[in-house]
């Protein structure tokens, strides 16, 4: 018996289970008649809940720093909260109710409280009451966190989902592979997986109902296939395929330091996705002849605020000093869609895909955005800084931030600050107005990176997340073929260039089609450049612009990967 998902990323992983699974715990009031016991039962779970604050504290303050950590010397405080204690212990004693619901239901008034109130500072206190009254609760009813900081042997972890902060949270010495129930392969947690190279399988329907906590498992990220209870000889076939997988990797790093060209002489530029300074280091272990999209929003996610000018320039300055006279394309804020950040309040939509996020909340709340340009541009004279912005549907939206790029330019230039000369300003071709109004942009920017994961999404209507509409989400279907060329197309005419950091760019079936259509840069997760650097030393430029044409002229997506995979052979 084996489970079938979408493979995410590449790799190998046997393991026990750890199922990380949002616990249920839901009160209901019910009648009890020893009001002493129930407040023994009290006393200790606060006790239980210091002792487990104090641990993640010390984690905390050792994995992230002192200041970091105080957040939960706050939280102590809170658990001993005279007023909380009193408030519980009275309905108990009034009410002749468990202690569990009193405290659930004390705990929750005080989170409406703090919520209806409009000082920030406030409502971030209401989040700590509901993190502290999870870890009650957890003590009070018996049901356990499933913590994945915890984690402290190797195993595969297996969820729902993971969103992207869990992601990050892995401690990938322990975590050897994750599977979830929902999600595509462009779900920021299936591309983070990649930069990470923690092999993963997504949008496996069931799989969180179908194993249980330490069962041993294989998980195949290559072919997205999970092995429940292999038995001996399956485990012995997986493990010659995990060191033929890393004898394939060790003969791909002698790739690592030449150039990416073609049989017929023609050179492109392989580039790395980033989401943080550490992926940096990734990037050139892996022969990256750049960043082709530094995805600034991880800086802003697990915290409580935003991160200052100085904390953001710290950041992009590790990047530009670790890729030294490499282009580094950084792009400006991309939040929402699946990228939360609590603490900013966004509205809660409909379609959060569709709705404010991205270079839309960096127009609408300037100060936001000037923070993060102000550093980039003062991070800038420490290597070749590209600057990018994402969901850019109109030309005056690229024409706004700018504008507002220049305005911070000059600010800094007034206060004696030096800022380099020679960046340039691109943009993300990922909503299909601009991909047909390519022409247009092309006059004004300096280059374009084409964003499928979300081009593809818009096209098609098919949201990336889902694994219901997968079928629809095709990335060599005809249709995005012909937006892709239009784009090159335009982007050559005006003397500018175009790349590629959607997840198609590195994508062994679609290289060889770009390559025919003309995409200067291709920018992918570390882990696929040398071996994209291989399959393009493999080709023709001349044989794949010929391949190109009878794609951009057929009919379906079934047509072009015959054709792709016809001329593999
Ligand atoms: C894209 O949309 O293709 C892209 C690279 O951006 P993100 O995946 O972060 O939305
Ligand atoms: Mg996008």
């Amino acid at each position: 018996m084996s489970f079938k998902g979408i493979a995410a990323s590449d790799g190998i992983a046997i393991a026990k289970v750890f199922r990380l699974e949002e616990p249920n715990l839901t009160v209901d009031p019910h009648e009890i008649t020893d009001v002493d016991a129930e407040i023994v039962r009290f006393e200790e779970a606060i006790k239980k809940t210091v002792v487990d604050l104090e641990a993640i504290k010390i984690k905390a303050a050792a994995n992230l720093g002192e200041e970091e950590a105080m957040v939960f010397d706050a939280h102590i405080n809170m658990v001993n909260d005279p007023e909380i204690r009193e408030q519980t212990l009275a309905k108990v004693k009034e009410g002749l109710v468990n202690v569990a619901w009193a405290f659930d239901s004390v705990a929750n008034g005080f989170v409406a409280m703090f919520e209806a109130m409009d000082d920030e500072y406030f409502r971030e206190r209401a989040a700590d009451i509901k993190d502290i009254k999870k870890r009650m609760l957890s003590h009070l009813l018996g049901v356990p966190l499933n913590d994945p900081s915890t984690i402290n042997e190797e195993v595969v972890v297996v969820a729902y989902d993971l969103t992207p902060s869990d992601t990050a949270q892995l401690n990938r010495n322990f975590v050897k592979g994750f599977a979830t129930n929902i999600g595509g392969r462009t779900s920021h947690s299936a591309i983070m997986a990649r930069s990470l190279e923690i092999p993963a399988i997504v949008g496996m329907g069931t799989i969180l109902e179908d194993t249980t906590d330490g069962q041993l498992i294989i998980l195949d990220g290559l072919d997205g296939v999970i092995i429940p209870d292999p038995t001996d000889a399956q485990i012995a076939e997986y493990e010659a395929k995990i060191a033929d997988f890393k004898a394939m990797k060790e003969e791909l790093k002698k790739l690592k330091d030449e150039p990416t060209i073609t049989k017929d002489g023609h050179r492109v530029e392989l580039a790395a996705n980033i989401g943080t300074p550490e992926d940096a280091k990734g990037a050139t272990a892996n022969g990256a002849e750049g960043v082709g999209l530094y995805r600034t929003e991880f800086l802003y996610m697990d915290r409580n605020e935003l991160p200052t000018e100085e904390e953001q320039f710290v950041a992009y300055k590790e990047v530009l000093e670790e890729m030294k006279d490499k282009p580094v394309i950084v792009r400006t804020l991309d939040i929402g869609g699946d990228k939360e950040l609590p603490y900013l309040q966004l509205p809660h939509e409909m379609n959060p895909f569709l709705g404010y996020r991205a270079l839309r909340i960096c127009l609408d709340r300037k100060d936001l955005f000037r923070t993060q340009l102000r550093a980039l541009l003062r991070a800038s004279v420490y290597g070749k800084l590209y600057v990018m912005f994402p969901m850019v549907a109109v030309l005056n939206e690229f024409r706004d931030a700018k504008q507002a790029l220049l305005e911070a330019k000059a600010e800094l230039i007034a206060e004696g600050i030096e800022v380099s000369e020679d960046i340039q300003i691109g943009m993300m071709v990922e909503i299909p107005s601009a991909a047909v109004l390519a022409d247009q942009f092309a006059k004004e920017v300096d280059f374009f990176s084409i964003g499928t994961n979300d081009l593809i999404q818009y096209s098609m209507a098919a949201d990336r997340m889902s694994e219901k509409v997968a079928y629809l989400y095709q990335p060599y279907n005809p249709s995005i073929l012909r937006l892709i060329k239009m784009v090159i197309d335009a982007s050559h005419k005006e003397g500018k260039w175009t790349g590629m950091c959607g997840e198609m760019g590195g994508d062994t079936m679609a290289i060889p089609l770009l390559l025919g259509m003309g995409l200067d840069e291709f920018s992918m997760s570390a882990s696929s450049i040398l071996a994209a650097r291989k399959q393009i030393g493999n080709l023709s430029k001349k044989e794949m612009e010929e391949m190109a044409e009878k794609a951009l002229n057929m009919s379906t997506v079934e047509e072009v990967m015959a054709l792709v995979e016809a001329s593999a052979k």
